[in-house]
């Protein structure tokens, strides 16, 4: 006779999340749907993201489908069929990857390219049912110990486990190394623009961009630019990389970029590069910040932990910040899926960045390797290239 097999009862714990990106409600999402209670902490007095294009390859759309946002994501994004690198002042191909059927093909998931808007809409509506969220609530500090979090308001919160997804200014990140740590500035800026494809049809030099979804790279000495159609290809999202002189001074997102400067930034581009470029009436500058990869991501107490860009900034060179965010949060949640004791708690946190760690820190070092790809010098005899 087989004895029933009685199993441990789960615990249900309390994280809070401070930060509520990409990386923040996915892992409000994940954390709760593993069973746990959930209070997201963040600064903004509302949940919006900049108006930007953000491509989500087959590792990031694989999750969320799995999530059951497949036909949601399918309606607001656009399958790209291909992705082709342009030489910058002829525009000549130098580059091409297929991706459409090929993605699905080879890495068992589709390439999508959409407004961040979207994206963050769509995973608030899936961990909406799962989190209590506190807007305009800085957290000025946290007390590892206690696992208590303190906001600009004074109000004090405790939790099991604090998840730090604040992004590349990371306060959190602060309490695990144990002294102030600031990002790094790289030298580069991104000029952000999204513009109607409507005006973009009328000129039969940029209509093709339109009527062929594909991404496109004008690569050059020091910079570089990325157009791609997004919603329905009724926008085409423009990031312009070019060094920053000092025109980016601060490490906020949502800071308007003269549009004059950036376009003179690119002067000499080919003669479609410049009709783009026309088309843009005001943009946004990111400045662009960089860490070295942190081999700490847990604090010794159990009760602070980083993720997203808090614990592995990305360069936006490889577009997979927010997937290994997101990812993040994934593997925190199958991790905290079973947890049946409080003394688990700390060994699962360890597990989690061991896990993680590998997989992103190549990936920063990736990106950091294109920025340099991206922006060689013309080489002896490159202006004959075909
Ligand atoms: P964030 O999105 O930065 O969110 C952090 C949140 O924490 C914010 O809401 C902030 O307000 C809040 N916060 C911060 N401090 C506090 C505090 N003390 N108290 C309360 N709240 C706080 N990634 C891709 O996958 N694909 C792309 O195509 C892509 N393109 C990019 C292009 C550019 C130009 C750049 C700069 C980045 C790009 N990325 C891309 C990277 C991606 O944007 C980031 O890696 C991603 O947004 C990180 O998510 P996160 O949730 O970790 O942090």
């Amino acid at each position: 006779m087989t004895m029933p097999v009685s199993r441990p009862t789960s615990l249900r714990l309390h994280f809070a999340i401070v930060g509520c990106g990409l990386g923040g409600l996915a892992a409000a999402y994940c954390l709760g749907r593993a069973g746990h209670s959930v209070s997201v902490f963040e600064q903004a007095p509302s949940i919006e993201d900049v108006g930007a294009g953000i491509q989500v390859s087959p590792n990031l759309s694989r999750l969320l489908i799995r999530w059951g946002l497949g036909e949601e994501l399918r309606q607001v994004s656009v399958e790209p069929q291909s992705r082709t690198l342009r030489r910058y002042e002829t525009g000549h191909r130098v580059g091409w990857t297929k991706r459409g059927e090929n993605m699905n093909r080879d890495y068992g998931s589709p390439y999508y390219q959409l407004h961040r808007a979207d994206l963050l809409d769509m995973l608030f509506k899936i961990a909406s049912p799962y989190m209590a969220l506190y807007l305009n609530s800085r957290v000025v500090s946290v007390d590892p110990a206690l696992g208590e979090l303190t906001l600009q308001s004074r109000r004090k919160f405790r939790a099991h486990v604090i998840l730090g997804a604040d992004g590349v200014n990371s306060l959190i990140r602060e309490v695990i190394v144990g002294h102030p740590d600031k990002p790094i500035p790289t030298g580069d800026a991104a000029y952000r623009a999204i513009i109607p494809t409507s005006e973009m049809c009328k000129d039969p030099d940029l209509k093709p961009f339109v009527d062929h979804p594909e991404a496109t790279a004008w690569i050059g000495p020091g910079r570089h630019i990325v157009g791609y159609c997004i919603r329905d290809r009724r926008e085409c999202n423009l990031v312009m990389l070019h060094p920053d002189r000092g025109a980016a001074r601060t490490e906020a997102y949502d800071v308007p970029g003269n549009v004059q400067r950036m376009r003179a930034d690119f002067v000499g581009w080919e003669p479609r590069v410049q009709k783009l470029l026309a088309l843009v009436s005001h943009t946004l500058i990111w400045p662009l910040f960089d860490r070295e990869p942190l081999d700490t991501w847990v604090h010794p107490s159990g009760r602070v932990a980083l993720l997203g860009d808090a614990c592995h900034p990305m360069l936006p060179y490889v577009a997979q910040g927010s997937a290994m965010a997101i990812e993040d949060a994934a593997v925190l949640g199958v991790l905290f899926s079973r947890v049946t004791s409080r003394q688990q708690v700390l060994p699962l946190l360890r597990a989690y960045q061991n896990l993680r760690y590998p997989r992103t820190t190549a990936t920063q070092l990736a990106a950091r390797a294109n920025q340099k790809i991206f922006h060689l010098s013309d080489g002896p005899g490159s202006s004959d290239s075909p």
